[in-house]
């Protein structure tokens, strides 16, 4: 399998190559050159095989060809899973005939983040000892992706992490999740700043070429292929489940950057038996704009109680703008420039009809998020998450006559609990792994909005 930007102007890559690249050199994301699809004797067997199993079945043909050979592949899956806490990985929880939740937050750090980070983690380890190469990892998060992005790296061979917080504004569970890990390898910064003065500068160093050089810049943000590549996994093995039911199934994705959902996509062209993906978005809704007006169009960016949902653009979406595109990067590259200038894309006609043949969408409001979390208590005396929430109001709104609905849980409750709190007066309990987080020491080192400041502490992160 060969990767190409989406730009159309990035040397051709393979697994291994788009993995620790990231971002490719022309501003596009590495994409497949082709789709595999599953073969039905697979698809037949994929219930009875463990989840680490139908992984690296699943996961293979995107890997083959590269560096890392089928059994190394099923031995880093195999490793990942482990850490999750439940038995069946990613269990399928049933709240009404019809409706499920895809629980995906049983790994180590409570978000469907770990399903494909604890893989990730482990695939660069694996590619950085064959190459003899090291890297540093710089990446900025706003909550969920800091925490599993630095427990799939920590105490790893060949990796340096430095993950950019904005102070004060991630919650205390999540900040302490990250800052009370206590491996060498690991460097918290909290930026006095916003969450998008750090990812400005986590780009302006990936845009200072010989900053990037130098200092082996590498990637764990969700336009890293490798983790759409995982995520899979999870709409095949849950699909075909209900499907042999005789299910009808379709998936609501509570939406930010789109790497979830284009998974399901992918899975469906792989040919798991999913009928309709639906977009769901809270306030921050530039997805379901522009798939009711075929025009996407920026706007700034309000805070919710999803906050891993609060995104302005959606990166990952450029991957499937490439193929409404008709694969053509250098048409897709000029439109992008379009947008960048004026905050505005208008698709080609017959993409916007694909899109709207291939998905639905809908927003969720806050007071809608807060009723939901509470009927659902009331309903079946469980809590969800509001990122969740907002799956669940969208599915239980455009789920039709006979079709079962599967809502992403995408995090435990335990990491949003005043708005737990608030909608249903239950305090969710955090998981007994995580408990110490509030008696160990925190390390992080503050650091101004500025560039070069944060430079020299990664540089001398990475000679250290
Ligand atoms: C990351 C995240 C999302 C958004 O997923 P995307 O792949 O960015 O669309 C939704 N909910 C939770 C809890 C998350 O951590």
């Amino acid at each position: 399998m060969k990767y190409q930007s989406t730009r159309g102007d990035a040397p051709v890559l393979d697994f291994a190559g788009a993995l620790v690249t990231g971002l490719a050199i022309d501003g596009g994301l590495y994409v497949p050159q082709s789709w595999p699809t599953i073969d039905a004797g697979d698809l037949a067997r994929i219930t009875k095989m463990d989840y680490h199993e139908a992984a690296a079945l699943l996961i293979w043909p995107f890997v083959e060809g590269s560096s890392i050979s089928r059994q190394a592949l099923a031995g880093m899956a195999e490793a990942a899973y482990a850490t999750f806490r439940h038995d069946d990985v990613v269990p399928l929880h049933q709240i009404g005939d019809d409706e499920f939740l895809l629980e995906l937050f049983w790994g180590p750090t409570l978000s469907f983040k770990d399903v494909a980070l604890q893989l990730v983690g482990r695939l660069f380890e694996h590619e950085l000892a064959a190459t003899g190469r090291t890297i540093t990892i710089v990446a900025a998060t706003s909550g969920d992706t800091g925490s599993a992005a630095i427990e799939a790296c920590r105490d790893r061979d060949g990796i340096e992490l430095v993950m950019l917080h904005p102070a004060g504004r991630v919650s205390e569970v999540q900040r302490r999740q990250m800052t009370t890990v206590d491996s060498p390898n690991i460097h918290n910064v909290a930026i006095e700043g916003t969450f998008d003065d750090c990812q400005d500068l986590v780009k302006a160093m990936f845009a200072d070429r010989s900053f990037r050089d130098a200092n082996h810049l590498a990637a764990v943000n969700s336009i890293n292929w490798a983790r759409v590549a995982a995520q899979t996994v999870y709409y095949v093995t849950s699909s075909v489940a209900l499907a042999e039911q005789g299910r009808k199934v379709s998936f609501t994705v509570p939406t930010g950057n789109f790497g979830n959902i284009l998974a399901g996509d992918i899975a469906r062209t792989m040919g798991a038996p999913i009928e309709r993906l639906i977009v769901a978005s809270n306030n921050n809704d530039i997805l379901t704009r522009t798939h009711e007006t075929g025009v996407m169009v920026m706007d700034g960016v309000t805070p919710t109680t999803s906050p891993a949902m609060d995104i302005q653009v959606s990166s990952n979406f450029e991957r499937l703008l490439f193929e409404l595109y008709g694969r053509n990067g250098n048409l897709l590259s000029e439109a992008m420039d379009e947008f960048r200038a004026t905050g505005q894309l208008r698709l080609p006609s017959d993409g916007a009809d694909a899109f709207r043949r291939d998905f639905a969408a809908d927003r969720a409001s806050e007071a809608e998020v807060e009723v939901t979390i509470a009927s659902v208590n009331d309903g079946v005396g469980h809590l969800i998450d509001p990122h969740t929430a907002v799956g669940v109001t969208v599915g239980r709104r455009l789920r039709r006559p006979g079709e079962t609905m599967v809502e992403l849980s995408c995090a435990h409750p335990a990491k949003f609990p005043d708005t737990v709190f608030a909608a249903t007066g239950v305090e969710p309990d955090l998981p007994a792994h995580l408990s110490g987080i509030w008696e160990r020491d925190e390390r992080v080192v503050e650091l101004a909005n500025d560039l070069d400041a944060v430079e020299s502490h990664v540089a001398a992160v990475t000679a250290s």
